[in-house]
């Protein structure tokens, strides 16, 4: 009698078929900037847009959703993410020049790639891109912008799979694009946009690129454990300068830190948890309103759950 082959070891059971990987269990804090935080229920990396959308369809629907690009502006709790957290893999990241000065770039690509694109091909009104450390997603979701321009002024549509697993193309208006906020809804994955710039010189467009890149790192701790902005400007007002008044420059919990060198930039210093750092963030927004009498609103995107308290479990 013959043997029957052994069968190779089933793959775990996860919330719904991927062609692409899912992961249970999968650390954050090893790619978030941060580098702080629990793990991801599931971490799903979807092989292409049709892929994602099965998945997202096939899933249950009470179970939560949330994509990430880079994590330069999350701040991932210790308790980890329930549910799923969607990254775009790199065949998520190209990016191809349209005619009519249009950019079409998948929502893996880096600002700075995007850019870099806009300018080889003499397409101009998307340097801002280059100081922007996060993906093009990343930048739809929080209408991402610099030196007076957000990605409101260059957004045509975006392509995107809703939490039920529809791929639509959304014209920018129905973002309801307001100063680093879209309302894109919950659970929605970007995974395109098509950008409208206007005509430039390769040389200008590069000048302007390095004059971003040369204040970027006079003004801000790029190299370090960081989520950009903290807080929003409010009307009429820097965030960073009310902070400085308030006497936070430099203010620690732990090994979590205002940053000396640009004050609306919490750091990571080395052993920081991610409570730390939001505890930190929530002292810094009692003390600007102590002094000023202005509550700053939260810029960084806060998510997951806090750890539970030693001796419990969930
Ligand atoms: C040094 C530094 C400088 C920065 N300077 C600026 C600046 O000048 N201007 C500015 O606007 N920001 C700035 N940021 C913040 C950050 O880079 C931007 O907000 C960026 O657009 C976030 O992209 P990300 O891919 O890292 O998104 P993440 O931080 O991973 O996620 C941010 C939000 O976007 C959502 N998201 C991410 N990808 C997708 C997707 N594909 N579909 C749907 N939702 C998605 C997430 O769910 C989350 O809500 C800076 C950050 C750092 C660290």
């Amino acid at each position: 009698m013959s043997q029957a082959a052994p069968r190779a070891p089933a793959a775990p059971a996860g919330p719904a078929p991927l062609a692409g990987s899912l992961e249970a269990g999968a650390a954050l804090a090893d790619f978030i900037w941060f580098r702080t935080g629990g793990p991801a229920e599931w971490l799903a990396r979807p092989r292409d847009r049709a892929d994602l959308a099965g998945f997202l369809g096939a899933l249950p629907a009470d179970m939560p959703v949330m994509a990430v690009g880079v994590g330069s502006n999350l701040i991932v709790r210790d308790g980890g993410v329930p549910g799923v957290v969607i990254r775009l893999p790199k065949s998520f990241a190209t990016v191809t020049v349209e005619p009519g000065l249009r950019l079409r770039a998948g929502a893996a690509a880096m600002g700075i790639t995007v850019a870099s694109a806009a300018r080889d091909a003499g397409i101009a009104g998307l340097e801002f891109l280059r100081g922007i450390p996060g993906t093009i997603g990343g930048a739809v979701r929080m209408n991402g912008g610099a030196y007076g321009r957000d990605m409101a002024d260059l957004l045509i549509e975006a392509t995107v799979v809703t939490r039920a697993g529809a791929i639509e193309t959304w014209p920018a208006a129905r973002l309801g694009y307001s100063y680093r906020h879209s309302a894109l809804p919950e659970g929605a994955v970007v995974v395109e946009a098509l950008l409208q710039g206007g005509a430039g010189t390769v040389a200008a467009i590069a000048a302007e690129m390095d004059r971003i890149a040369a204040e970027r790192e006079a003004s801000q701790p790029l190299r370090a454990r960081t989520g950009g902005s903290t807080f929003k400007n409010p009307p009429g007002a820097k965030a960073w300068a009310l902070i400085d008044a308030a006497g936070c420059r430099g203010l620690r919990r732990g090994d979590a830190q205002v940053s000396e060198k640009h004050c609306n930039f919490l750091l990571n210093l080395g052993g920081a948890s991610s409570a730390d750092i939001e505890a930190l963030g929530e002292e810094v927004r009692g003390r600007v309103l102590a002094h000023a009498g202005v509550t700053l609103e939260w810029e960084i995107q806060r998510i997951g759950r806090a750890a539970a308290p030693e001796g419990e479990t969930r």
